[in-house]
């Protein structure tokens, strides 16, 4: 390819509206360009290293045993009425009518799709196991599309459904696919770490995550982790032991109201009644799909939402308004406000009752400290089972901190973020059961298939590689997954020699089988240099005066160095890691 017809336009600086250097870096070295909100155009550049991703991960898919086929981008309001998530999936579910009035939407992911398909064509034991996958294009109407291609509203996924006659069969599967995880995250040049996580909207009980660590704020996932121990977990599902040694029973003698005026947070009061945080019971108020939630807690510690809504059972979490908690008071015969709030008295809102869940770390508190739902005051000396009782469920809904102990081995844990980049999931009948997807057994009975679901983001893979490979100056593609392998610069177009060298050394790399670029631009050579370490090619031939003492010059991306030496080695050096990628 030659620069000079290669379809690029690189940028003199970054895009303004972009915050992560991923997206920065593809905009302005010409790989995507912004169609609208969340959607982007793949140019030539990038369309190659998606191309790229999607063959490892195929071929990886592939010699797992998986097998592929496409699935249409559109699908029919009633499968997703069978399965239950017409309802519940919420707006990032993009809902349309075709001209018949008919329901559609555009899809998020396939379980739906891909059980019809099963329930079609696998009728026997004797077909069974399978793994089926695709790789296709994904609309979700994100709250908040961004970050360029790590998340956008339209991107590229590869989703695999495997099906299973039990789960001990399930259970290998999923092992083989995260083995083939780890193949094709390494083989793309990324470090990635299988974590443990919350199964979310999609459903079933075990699932993993493999996340591309970043100290940058592209990570928008909080990853624990134990250096002593195998133990990682996403914060959404990390568990931690607490420390011993904090205080957690109060001198008061007796329960007692006390005045404590304006003491609206959690350090208010603690400066207040001169004590530490761990002897008070906070008490914060959640909407869980509409209905009021109350969470207990120990005064130090904080709410993950995640475990919350999967405490009681809901797809939707958020904090209660200053004005919702106003109200709930009021129905119920209060008048307190924020920092005054407890459990005690509080039975209904919005026509629900409300359901209180305590974290295990308030159980074993004594003569503690809570909100009484009167304003300035607080319950002292309080106890479970006498003032106050301890809610029905109590259970971990607190996030982890760095520094707390590792569930498995007690040692300190560690934080760092992480891109997700794919997740393998142990679906079971989720989705089998009520569509009513079975085979026949040995037996001849029917029995819903044991699924499991696999997902990698394609575009999101592409994205994070970069946050993992870049410097000041641009990308530096990990040879695998690079849109072209080299780039040939001779540094003056107008010196015959150097043109006639630089051609020689494209010829030859392309007879080898290397994807190169040679840069013909009749430009200057500081230009062509910056394009070159922009765009990110693994390797740079530079052609220029010491063509006369027969040398190149040979820059490697990576790690910016550069070594005179003939143009047969240069080119040498190329062939061989292109064929050491096999
Ligand atoms: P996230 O928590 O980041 O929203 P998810 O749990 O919704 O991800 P899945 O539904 O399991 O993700 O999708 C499988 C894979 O698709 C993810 O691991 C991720 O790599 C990718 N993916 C998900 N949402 C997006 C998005 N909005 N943009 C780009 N890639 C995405
Ligand atoms: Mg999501």
């Amino acid at each position: 390819m030659k620069m000079s017809k290669l379809f690029v336009q690189t940028l003199r600086e970054f895009p303004s509206d972009a915050e992560v250097i991923s997206h920065k870096m593809l905009v302005r070295a010409g790989y995507i360009r912004k169609l609208t909100s969340g959607v982007y155009n793949y140019l030539p550049l990038m369309w190659r290293v998606l191309k790229k991703i999607e063959n490892i991960v195929r071929e990886e898919m592939d010699a797992a045993g998986a097998q592929e086929l496409l699935m249409p981008f559109v699908q029919p309001k009633e499968l997703w009425e069978e399965s239950g998530r017409w309802e519940v999936y919420g707006k990032e579910l993009m809902r349309l009518r075709d001209r018949h009035n008919r329901e559609m939407c555009l899809g998020p992911t396939h379980e739906e799709i891909i059980t019809s398909i099963a329930r079609d064509g696998l009728k026997s034991y004797k077909q069974l196991p399978v793994n089926l996958y695709q790789i296709q294009s994904k609309f979700r109407d994100e709250v908040r599309p961004r970050f360029g291609l790590l998340r956008g509203r339209e991107f590229i996924m590869k989703d695999a459904y495997s099906f299973d006659m039990t789960q001990e069969g399930l259970e290998k599967e999923y092992e083989n696919m995260a083995q083939a995880y780890t193949k094709i995250f390494k083989r793309c040049g990324l470090n990635t770490k299988m974590v443990q996580s919350d199964s979310g909207a999609i459903g079933g009980s075990v699932s993993h995550e493999f996340m591309v660590i970043t100290d940058t704020d592209a990570g928008e996932n909080d990853v624990f982790y134990c250096d002593s121990c195998d133990y990682s977990a996403n914060s959404n599902h990390a568990i931690s032991k607490l420390p011993e040694g904090a205080k957690i029973i109060g001198d008061w003698k007796n329960a007692q109201i006390v005045d404590t005026p304006e003491t609206h947070s959690i350090e208010e009061l603690c400066d207040f009644l001169k004590i530490p945080a761990t002897l008070i019971v906070k008490t914060l108020v959640y909407i869980v799909d509409k209905k009021p939630v109350l969470a207990l807690i120990r005064g130090d510690k904080q709410v993950e939402e995640t475990k919350l809504m999967n405490a009681v059972g809901g797809s939707d979490i958020r904090i209660a308004t200053a004005g919702e908690i106003e109200e709930m008071m009021a129905l119920n015969g209060f008048e307190a406000e924020k920092g005054f709030i407890g459990p005690k008295g509080l039975k209904e809102y919005n026509g629900y009752e409300i359901t209180v869940v305590a974290d295990e770390t308030v159980k074993d508190l004594k003569n503690f400290v809570i909100g009484i739902n009167q304003k300035d005051k607080h319950g002292v000396g309080y106890n479970w089972g006498k003032e106050v009782n301890l809610p029905q469920i109590v259970t971990d809904i607190r996030l982890a901190e760095a520094g707390e102990l590792c569930p498995q081995c007690g040692k300190p844990l560690k934080v760092t973020r992480g891109i997700e980049v794919g997740n393998i999931f142990q679906l079971g009948t989720k989705y089998s059961k009520p569509m009513n997807a079975v085979y026949l057994d040995q037996n001849g009975k029917a029995q819903p298939y044991i699924m499991g679901c696999y997902g990698i983001g394609i575009s999101r893979t592409a994205a994070a590689a970069v946050e993992a490979h870049y410097d000041e100056h641009g990308i530096k593609w990990p040879l695998a997954i690079a849109p072209y392998h080299v780039i040939v610069i001779p540094v003056s177009t107008k010196d015959e020699e150097q043109m006639r060298v630089a051609n020689d050394i494209y010829i030859t790399l392309k007879k080898h089988g290397a994807e190169v670029v040679i840069d013909d631009r009749d430009e200057r050579a500081g230009v062509k240099f910056k394009d070159a370490d922009l765009i990110g090619f693994p390797y740079q031939i530079i052609v220029g005066k010491s063509i006369s003492e027969g040398n190149v010059e040979f820059k490697t991306r990576e790690t910016d160095e550069k070594t005179a030496m003939k143009p047969e080695e240069a080119a040498e050096i190329v062939i061989t890691a292109i064929h050491n990628l096999k």
